[in-house]
């Protein structure tokens, strides 16, 4: 059976219009750089690498962000999956907040990228509310609000007796501009553009078929038979690695949205906030540019045969009924329903660096619910490194730290 990594129809490749068509590759290449996948993690490595004046290139074997990218949510947030008492026993509190920080750093470089080059993508930059419906569980939001809060962390403690918002909230952590919300197809194409005008060379339909290394460098083979040469090849293919190593990245599951119509009389305190709940699993929503509200969570064990939209009609269902219980007066109707594979790790952080037995493949893997802010740090302190600097943060991200 094929694995099929998304299904459905995916908001914001509906709603936004294609910015750009890229060629296929029709010639052997020669660069320094060649990245594999044109998800949004491949676009950020391609601007990074360019703006530091590497020659990259990054071939996508189907079409630009048509990958997870576009069925993300796009729900940007400094915090974890989970919180800091939940993860003590996979990494420690000094890794947990240092983390917080980085992200905090991801989102100012998407704002800066946004302030240079025009905001494209809907971007904006918002607080996080991360709460509780339920008068037992006050304590764990109380007891990371006071982590946070004691680090220097610009967050504020919800009471149910000061709860601003229209939905029941028991306890909540209000991160002040602690969150962000794009468009992720507006964004992976803004990356792609500017990166282009900076020297990058960009592949559409050019699926890489095999690697093959030597003293001199790596050479990955492509769909038409054409060669790209380069010094290093960065795996940038989201939660589907298996041409590259046998590396178990991660534990899969299948995560779902649904996206309502545009929404007449949205709730103003909705369209600056992203909100997460605390149950198991979590439900999480955010509102768009155009007055919808995106909502996910009811995860289940990875179904590798999304194809069967029955399995997933349930899940879909349950969102709707959620959101419809959570905003009563609002008048919802749902228009768009995918799901698509999701990749977790136990200290909820990603893969960013050299394979350890092989100096010439690298990894960018944003998995965990914060994949768009990884891959920032990625590209980040992969192309630093390239450069000769290496950065003490990238032993967070080790491709061989559960090992
Ligand atoms: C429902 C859902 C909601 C999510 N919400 C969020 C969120 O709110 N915030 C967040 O940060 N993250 C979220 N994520 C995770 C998010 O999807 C990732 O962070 C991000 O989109 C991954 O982008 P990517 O570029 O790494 O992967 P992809 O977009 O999957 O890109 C990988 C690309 O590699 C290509 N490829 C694969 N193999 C080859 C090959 N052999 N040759 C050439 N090309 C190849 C694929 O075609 C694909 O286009 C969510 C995921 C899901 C499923």
């Amino acid at each position: 059976m094929k694995i099929q990594y998304v299904q459905g129809e995916c908001i914001f490749r509906r709603i936004s219009p294609l910015p750009r068509q890229y060629d296929y590759l029709t010639e052997n290449v020669e660069t320094d750089v060649i990245i594999v996948g044109g998800g949004v993690t491949g676009a950020i490595l391609g601007y990074y690498f360019s703006k530091q004046k590497i020659k990259a290139v990054i071939l996508e074997k189907s079409r630009i962000a048509h990958g997870s990218t576009c069925i993300s949510t796009s729900l940007l947030q400094y915090e974890l999956d989970s919180n800091a008492m939940a993860l003590k026993s996979y990494t420690s509190i000094p890794n947990i907040l240092r983390s917080y920080e980085l992200g905090i750093k991801a989102l100012d470089e998407i704002e800066e990228f946004i302030a240079e080059n025009g905001n494209t993508c809907d971007f904006k930059r918002v607080d996080g509310l991360y709460y509780t419906a339920k008068d037992t569980e006050t304590k764990e939001i109380e007891q990371e609000y006071k982590l946070r809060k004691e680090n220097g962390f610009r967050v504020e403690f919800i009471e149910k007796e000061t709860n601003p918002f229209s939905f029941d909230v028991k306890a909540g952590l209000l991160s002040k501009g602690g969150g962000a919300q794009l468009n992720p197809y507006k964004f992976t194409h803004a990356l792609l553009e500017v990166g282009s005008s900076m020297g990058l060379n960009v592949y559409e339909n050019t699926e890489v078929l095999d690697v093959r290394y030597s003293e001199q460098g790596v050479t990955a083979e492509t769909v038409f038979g054409h060669k790209v040469k380069g010094k290093l090849i960065i795996v940038a293919t989201g939660y589907n690695t298996h041409l590259f190593t046998k590396r178990v990245f991660g534990t899969k599951t299948t995560a779902f949205n649904v996206a309502t119509k545009p929404i007449d009389n949205l709730e103003d305190i909705l369209k600056g906030v992203i909100v997460r709940d605390n149950e198991v699993t979590y439900h999480y929503f955010r509102t768009t540019s155009d007055n919808r509200i995106i909502i996910g969570g009811e995860d289940t064990k990875f179904l590798p045969d999304i194809l069967n939209e029955e399995l997933c009609t349930k899940s879909y269902d349950k969102l709707e009924q959620r959101l419809k219980n959570l905003f009563p007066k609002l008048k919802i109707a749902i228009e768009y329903r995918y799901c698509g594979a999701f990749a977790s790790t136990d200290d909820n952080l990603g893969f960013l660096g050299k394979d350890p037995k092989n100096e010439r493949l690298w990894y960018c893997l944003g998995y965990g619910a914060n994949g768009i802010l990884f891959s920032i740090l990625g590209g980040m302190m992969l192309s630093n490194l390239y450069l000769g600097e290496v950065n003490e943060d990238l032993k967070l991200f080790k491709v061989d730290r559960f090992e």
